[in-house]
């Protein structure tokens, strides 16, 4: 089972968006900052990073910039939720390593069918690893 780490720190959202991340299939950790958040994504093994970007303390974006830093965590999908999608935010979100993102209130359709192509991209490097 593909396992996805839920940073996000708004209670009522980490629910709803890892309650539909759970229904598709997928096992769920869910924390509410960054700094846990990449603890947890350097110590165990994720196959992708659903990443707020608006978090107290360092943002999302700082974060994903650390775990793209670290050679552990360099290849991890990271597929950002942003309250304030505007013109600039994906270049932004993008440039700091993000591999993709959904604008809240976030249609899930759409967002599990992003979900689900970069773990299929993150499937092909494991194999090619394991090999
Ligand atoms: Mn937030």
């Amino acid at each position: 089972m593909k396992r996805i780490l839920l940073v996000e720190d708004n209670a009522a959202n980490r629910k709803l968006i890892g309650d539909h991340l759970r229904r598709a299939g997928y096992e769920v950790r869910e924390v509410e900052s960054a700094d846990l958040g990449i603890a947890l994504a350097i110590s165990e093994r994720f196959d992708l990073v659903v990443m707020d970007v608006q978090l107290p303390g360092t943002d999302g974006l700082t974060a994903t910039r650390l775990l793209r830093a670290s050679p552990v965590t360099r290849t991890l999908p990271v597929l950002a939720v942003t309250a304030h999608a505007m013109r600039g935010d994906e270049e932004r979100i993008l440039a700091a390593g993000c591999n993709g993102y959904a604008a809240k209130p976030i249609a899930y359709k759409e967002f599990l069918a992003l979900v689900s192509q970069l773990l299929g991209a993150s499937g092909v490097n494991e194999t090619r690893g394991d090999s």
